[in-house]
């Protein structure tokens, strides 16, 4: 788990690591590299965020249901 890598929501490239946190855009929950992407990946959020919500929860009912 420790070598999660943040991707792109936009275009998948990998995130750059700051001393800070994470050097990217926020959009939303989401996040992306640069403001290009951020205004490529805005009008599809809700969309995105929907499909990454439904994969969580299945991954949390099959955890439970073991
Ligand atoms: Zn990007």
């Amino acid at each position: 788990m420790s070598g999660q890598t943040l991707q792109c929501a936009y275009c998948g490239a990998a995130l750059p690591i700051a001393f800070y946190g994470v050097d990217a855009w926020r959009v939303g929950s989401s996040f992306v590299c640069n403001e290009f992407c951020a205004d490529g990946f805005s009008p599809s959020i809700s969309e995105v965020k929907a499909t990454l919500e439904a994969k969580r929860d299945s991954n949390e009912f099959r955890s439970l249901s073991l």
